[in-house]
């Protein structure tokens, strides 16, 4: 039986966070690996990473919100490591604040990046998967999705992507593709600490009082999303599509 060819995944974001550990996962699973992110040069730990674990990979420097920037960055991938049929929009960006005090840029880049952005990703790479007749679209929605004070843009965005994977789940099911959402609580990275100091609480002292709330009384780490999207990506799970799982160490009111 002749061999399949190695299947190739694209996380955007993947420079660090979850979509570092992503990638990080999914080439592991034995896919080779298009990492895009806002700078080509911020991929090279995930990339070196990757091929020092005896795995390929590619990076691609790309701001997803803009769309002649996606279609070169996937060609590029496509043409360095093969046809995309995997892709995880992971990229994404915070600009919290009380909807009094949100400007008009806090609410555009929001919904460029999270939005615009899988919505670009998701109908360049989606021309390869139609072709192959199979293909994994993963979104990074968040439990913030369900309402969370000073976030009305990510939160309207982020339950936007649940939205938009049921609708991609609807319309290319037919040739093989599924899309899925992952929403994840509290995870630690950048973002989180970012937050911690936005709000002036020391990082430890920010991932202890939210782990009190958790039932499972810790913080998710990279790897617990990592561990989901593996799944997603899998060729096993085909009858999933349309879903939102929360990895947030408990269920959500
Ligand atoms: P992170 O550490 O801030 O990493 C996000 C990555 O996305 C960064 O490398 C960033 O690049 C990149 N990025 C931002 N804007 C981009 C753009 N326009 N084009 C391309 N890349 C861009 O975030 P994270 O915590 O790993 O979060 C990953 C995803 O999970 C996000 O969608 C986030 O909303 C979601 N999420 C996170 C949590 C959490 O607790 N951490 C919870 C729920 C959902 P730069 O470094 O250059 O900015």
């Amino acid at each position: 039986m002749a061999e399949q060819a190695q299947r190739v995944a694209i996380v955007t974001g993947g420079a660090r966070g979850i979509g570092a550990a992503i990638a990080r996962r999914l080439a592991a699973d034995g896919m080779a690996v298009g990492v895009i992110d806002l700078k080509e040069g911020d991929c090279g730990a995930t990339v070196e990473a990757i091929t020092r674990a005896g795995g390929r990979a590619f990076a691609a420097g790309a701001d997803v919100s803009d769309s002649a920037q996606v279609a070169a960055a996937v060609e590029a991938i496509a043409a360095e490591l093969g046809p995309p049929v995997v892709l995880v929009n992971n990229a994404g960006v915070l600009r919290d604040n009380l909807i009094f005090k949100m400007s008009d840029d806090d609410w555009d880049t929001v919904m460029n990046v999270h939005l615009k952005g899988a919505f670009l990703m998701s109908r360049a790479c989606q021309k390869y998967m139609v072709e192959a007749k199979y293909g994994r679209v993963i979104c990074l929605s968040s439990s913030s999705a369900l309402g969370n004070r000073g976030q009305a843009n990510y939160s309207t965005a982020k339950a936007g992507l649940q939205g938009f994977v049921k609708t991609l789940a609807k319309e290319l099911g037919q040739f093989g593709v599924t899309a899925n959402a992952i929403a994840p609580g509290f995870i630690v990275t950048d973002m989180t600490a970012a937050t911690a100091a936005r709000v002036g609480v020391e990082f430890e002292a920010f991932q202890q009082a939210a782990a009190s709330q958790i039932p499972v009384r810790r913080v998710g780490q990279p790897e617990d999303v990592a561990h989901v999207a593996s799944f997603f990506a899998s060729e096993g799970a085909g009858f999933v599509s349309g879903q939102v799982v929360y990895v947030a160490g408990g269920p959500l009111n």
